[in-house]
């Protein structure tokens, strides 16, 4: 495998790279296929963009269609029919059955771009600097969204002090079960020294901080409190919403409220690029036009291809055979834990997002290597990297997934060797 190029020429700061030591060739649906023919499993999908796998044909057939046809590929903030079919197809599916009035605002395509327009309007709506985040929460890299990640590997390069946050413990992190109550005391106490909070941001599972899943009654005493203090609720659905929990959203039937939604990754489907907010009318009311602008606002692929993944939500089928398919990897996962149970792995997660905390970042970064070894791409993440957390692309085949699974199995095996 010829690696060289990539190494002369490109930054150190190549990361994935390092540990899928190869040279991607084509890809489809679960499979990645290498220069030399070696053919992955794929149950890292883009970080949870690829959750209709690899060059969908459905969504492939679409695009090239409007290719053929001309459609405008780049479009600003301007009209185009490719963004109109989106935002109807959006509203008819995913807000209109939900009773939801929330605009949808585009921004330069990346999850980091749609946190940051979310803390501003948040900021703006309520006039207010200071914002709660969690511990161990992921947002994104520049400066507004980094402020709120927790992450000390990423905050540490930000070359500037992260301000106007408040971390408080997520609510399975130490301390997260009263960290709620205690700051409410304290926002409630007029000499307690805190600032009023514009804003709540939170996942309601973490993905990238470890696959911590939060309770729907712990999410409702976030929502209580954020109203009666006069902040904002803001759910950060980049890596959890579009159908990874079995779910459009991560929060449905949790009869939960935000005020802002954020979404990123796999809304595009076909894995180009594409964020969106989604802001309550009287909160989005607060932008002037052309207050948050971005060059990369209209992405004519995405729009196209984006409209086509919604299909995937008006069919029943699709999100049945996402929880089906979840609880295959959580059984499968579970007898894992209790077949080492010396080892003291635990199993967390919901729909097609399940991870095996192996408590040891050294060991799961052995696993990682092994599996690729043996033809599976995964990605740890969490504290030090110890946990495995498992995304396939919600279209696996059931055959597909469980020669995953059992690669992963012997990957463990043969990294336990070691130890
Ligand atoms: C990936 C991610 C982001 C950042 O998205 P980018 O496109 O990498 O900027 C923000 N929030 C969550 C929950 C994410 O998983």
């Amino acid at each position: 495998m010829d690696t060289t190029v990539f190494e002369q020429h490109e930054s150190t700061i190549r990361g994935y790279s390092r540990a899928y030591p190869t040279v991607f060739a084509s890809a489809s649906g679960a499979r990645q296929v290498d220069e030399e023919g070696r053919s992955y499993l794929d149950f890292f999908a883009g970080a949870g963009v690829l959750n209709f796998g690899h060059n969908d044909p459905v969504m492939k057939r679409a695009v090239i269609d409007y290719l053929e046809a001309d459609g405008v590929v780049h479009s600003l903030d301007t009209y185009t029919t490719a963004k109109r079919a989106f935002i109807q197809r959006f509203h008819e599916v995913v807000l209109a059955p939900r009773g939801m009035d929330h605009r949808m605002q585009f921004m330069g395509p990346t999850g980091s771009n749609a946190v940051e327009a979310a803390l501003k309007l948040a900021r703006a709506a309520t006039g207010r600097r200071e914002v709660v985040a969690f511990s161990h929460g992921f947002h994104g890299m520049t400066l507004g969204s980094l402020a709120a990640t927790g992450n000390e590997a990423f905050r540490r390069w930000s070359g500037v002090p992260l301000e106007n946050v408040v971390r408080l413990p997520f609510e399975t992190a130490p301390g997260g079960r009263t960290a709620l109550a205690d700051y409410r005391s304290a926002l409630l106490d007029p000499s307690s020294g805190q600032t009023p909070t514009a804003a709540f941001l939170v996942e309601t599972i973490q993905a990238e901080g470890g696959v911590n899943v939060a309770s729907a009654s712990w999410l409702h005493e976030l929502q209580d409190l954020a109203r009666e203090v006069g902040a904002l609720f803001i759910i950060d659905d980049i890596q959890a919403g579009v159908g990874r929990t079995g779910h459009y959203f991560s929060f449905d039937g949790m009869d939960l409220d935000p005020d802002i939604v954020t979404l990123a990754k796999g809304l595009g489907g076909f894995g180009t690029p594409i964020a969106m907010n989604l802001n309550k009318p009287e909160i989005d009311d607060h932008w002037s036009p052309g207050a948050h602008t971005g060059t990369f606002r209209g992405q004519g692929i995405s729009f196209v291809a984006g409209a086509a993944a919604l299909d995937h939500f008006t069919d029943e089928t699709f999100l049945a055979g996402v929880l089906a398919k979840g609880e295959i990897m959580r059984e499968r996962l579970e007898q894992l834990a209790a077949a080492h149970r010396e080892r003291g792995w635990t199993v967390r997660g919901r729909g097609m997002m399940q991870a095996l905390d192996t408590g040891d970042g050294a060991f799961a970064a052995r696993v990682q290597r092994t599996a690729f070894e043996s033809g599976l791409l995964i990605g740890p993440c969490g504290s030090g990297g110890r946990v495995l957390k498992l995304i396939p692309p919600l279209t696996i085949s059931e055959a597909d997934l469980a020669e995953g699974l059992d690669l992963l199995d012997g990957a463990l095996a043969a990294a336990l060797e070691v130890d």
